[in-house]
């Protein structure tokens, strides 16, 4: 089972800001904002690429909730979601990055 699942199943814990039957979301333990939140569906689906609309139709408005629920709706915030080895995805679990609380820079082409 992987690491979100596990999340998903209570088998490691988690700070859970908003639940539903569907979507869970935490914060990001590394967080690279003030406000860094993992949004994930309990179903596994490996990335972007695997999921299906009626899935990303839910995410959408739990997002929005918790955008609203963490006060970062009105200033702004960023939805990330990394896919495979380019995109710079590490957990395998198809979430969503929704970061805020600062004005955020951007850094998208790995120079190192
Ligand atoms: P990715 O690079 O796959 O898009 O993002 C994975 C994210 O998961 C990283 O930002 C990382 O800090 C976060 N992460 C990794 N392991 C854990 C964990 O056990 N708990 C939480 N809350 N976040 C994790
Ligand atoms: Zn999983």
């Amino acid at each position: 089972m992987c690491l979100f699942c596990k999340i998903v199943n209570k088998e490691i814990p988690a700070n859970i800001i908003a639940e539903d039957e569907k979507f869970l979301a935490f914060h990001d333990i590394n967080p690279k904002a003030p406000v860094h939140i993992l949004t994930i569906p309990k179903v596994h689906f490996e990335s972007f690429n695997e999921v299906a609309p009626e899935t990303m139709a839910g995410v959408t408005t739990f997002i929005q909730k918790v955008a609203q629920e963490t006060k970062i709706d009105e200033s702004g915030y960023r939805i990330i979601t990394n896919i495979g080895e380019d995109g710079g995805q590490e957990v395998k679990h198809l979430h969503f990055h929704i970061l805020g609380g600062a004005k955020l820079t951007s850094c998208f082409v790995d120079n190192s």
